[in-house]
């Protein structure tokens, strides 16, 4: 595949004069190799696109639901017509295995669509709820979801599509204009999806894109209504701090350092599979990755060993379409590259024994699938992100103690734990500070479309998915009418004694819950 160049009507209505000004060169990590180049967009245009996607707005919020779940079919379909395409410019862009890519952003992609199609009308529908007491009978009490006019939506490098859509697809069929920026890392695959929508299906122009890195972020931040914002906890303090300033809502998905506890009672079978799969799928580059794991003593040796059997056979790398040659394959970011060696390292300097892998590839943006054991809490391994094919192992004497390790922890995305006992399952989640758990297996809580996904700490504010990942990109709006209008109320003018005497009694008669306080004179 050539060099591609994003399309000029990708950015939501600003002319892109590429040759005249700064761009961005992307690369594919696992052999640097130029794939294509992105402008690098200055607030001005930031600003430009925003008011073009406010102005298209309007009419997108009048066509209701059903016009707007019109357009969101058409995408999907367009979506699952393109996921060939789609698949082989992800890969160009991010090094990344054939396998880990079938496995699917576009199925993602499709699976919300779906689900706020088919739910979304539900969600937003009116309320009238009646009145509290008896002194409002005459109220009728109606309230409204109204859209926020422009949701910004700024994603990370790691799942081009999938970050995307798992969020903007329940902004559109709210009613708002999106703006979307990806990661300067990776941003030709989204480009790609934003003209699907805007050349190729021809629908309306309320989903946007914009491309740059973090200036580029942070001017979407300074023009939206709203911000949706998946990425590193860092870049999330930065944007609350500024949403903060501008009183915009925000709703941040950030990293995580997910723990896993292996009850002695576990499927070893099924917990080995699954936390090696959780631990090395995407080489480690997903938010709620097994990121480490703490096993009871009883079953510590043998889980170790069926884990570093497992490992051992994975084949990293780039391979080539269809070919299922590897497992997974490059870290997307030298820094990313940097930071799993510098875990490793850093375990090693203090006494870990690293059972398999435990470099990185002489060639390419690669890292060996790496076991650690006799790690503890002083290493990095177990207290920061680590974002690799690493899977530190901890040895523990009682859930007691598994629950404790695996809270002290400044995040709170997501967690697992592992038992034949799913009651003593659910014991042991609710005592996880968590956002969400999963029992018996791992990473699918993202999918489980109608319950929340939210991180809690430094893991995010808010949460995706069900009712709360749509009714976020709207606002409340009461409408109070009269059933009966009256000339005049008891607390309007004039004031007189004979008011504030029949407002005294009705307080009590209304408000008193025993007979002697509402009969008291
Ligand atoms: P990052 O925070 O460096 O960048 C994310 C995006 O923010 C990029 O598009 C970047 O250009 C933009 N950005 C940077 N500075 C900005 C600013 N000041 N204002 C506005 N935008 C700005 O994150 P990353 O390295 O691309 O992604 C990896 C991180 O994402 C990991 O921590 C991972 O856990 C997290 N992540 C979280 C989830 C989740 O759902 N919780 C999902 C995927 C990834």
């Amino acid at each position: 595949m050539g060099v591609v160049n994003s399309s000029t009507e990708a950015v939501g209505g600003a002319q892109a004069r590429i040759a005249e000004r700064p761009s961005i060169i992307v690369r594919c990590p696992a052999d640097g190799r130029v794939v294509g180049q992105v402008p690098d967009m200055g607030a001005e245009e930031v600003a430009a696109a925003a008011e073009s996607l406010r102005r298209e707005q309007v009419e997108w919020e009048a066509i209701g639901f059903a016009g707007r779940r019109r357009w969101l079919r058409l995408f999907r379909d367009w979506l699952l017509d393109n996921q060939d395409r789609l698949q082989h410019l992800v890969r160009e862009e991010t090094g990344k295995s054939w396998g880990d890519l079938s496995m699917g952003e576009v199925a993602v992609a499709v699976d919300v669509l779906n689900y706020y199609a088919d739910h979304g009308e539900a969600f937003l529908r009116s309320r009238s709820p009646h009145p509290h007491s008896a002194a409002m009978l005459t109220k009728k009490l109606v309230v409204e979801r109204r859209p926020y006019p422009l949701v910004g939506v700024v994603t990370p490098w790691n799942a081009q599509i999938a970050n995307a859509m798992l969020d903007i697809p329940a902004a559109l069929m709210a009613g708002c204009a999106v703006l979307s920026k990806p990661s300067e890392e990776t941003p030709l695959t989204w480009v790609e999806v934003v003209c699907g929508w805007r050349d190729e299906i021809g629908a309306p122009k309320v989903l946007g894109c914009v491309t740059g890195a973090g200036a580029t972020g942070a001017a979407v931040v300074d023009n939206v209504d709203m911000i949706q914002f998946t990425g590193s906890t860092a870049t999330g303090r930065k944007i609350a701090a500024r949403a903060g300033e501008r009183l915009i809502s925000t709703s941040l998905e950030l990293g995580g350092k997910d723990a896993t506890i292996v009850c002695a009672d576990a499927d070893l079978e099924r917990a080995v599979g699954a936390v090696v799969w959780g631990a090395m799928h995407n080489a480690g580059q997903i938010c709620v990755s097994v990121e480490r794991v703490y096993v009871e003593a009883p079953i510590h040796e043998e889980f170790v060993s069926r884990v570093v059997e497992l490992v051992s056979q994975l084949r990293v790398g780039m391979d080539r379409p269809d070919e299922f040659a590897t497992d997974y394959g490059a870290m997307l970011t030298a820094t990313q590259l940097d930071i799993v060696e510098t875990h490793v390292e850093d375990a090693r300097d203090r006494g870990a024994t690293i059972k398999t892998g435990g470099r990185r590839a002489s060639e390419g943006s690669f890292y060996e699938p790496t076991v650690l054991t006799e790690v503890d809490h002083t290493m990095a391994c177990m207290r920061e992100e680590t974002f690799g094919p690493t899977l530190p192992i901890m040895k523990v004497d009682s859930i007691d103690e598994a629950v404790r390790l695996a809270n002290d922890s400044p995040y709170g995305l997501s967690g697992s734990v592992w038992t034949r006992n799913e009651r003593k399952g659910r014991a042991i989640a609710r005592r996880l500070n968590v956002g969400s758990v999963n029992v018996n297996n791992v990473l699918t809580n993202v999918f489980q479309l109608p319950v929340p996904m939210g991180g809690w700490g430094d893991s995010g504010l808010g949460s995706r998915n069900g009712p709360e990942g749509i009714l976020r990109y709207t606002r409340p709006q009461s409408v109070i009418s009269e059933r009966v209008a009256l000339k005049s109320e008891l607390y309007w003018y004039p004031r007189t004694p004979g008011r504030a005497k029949t407002m005294a009694r009705l307080t009590r008669v209304l408000g008193a819950r025993d007979w002697s306080r509402r009969l008291a004179r």
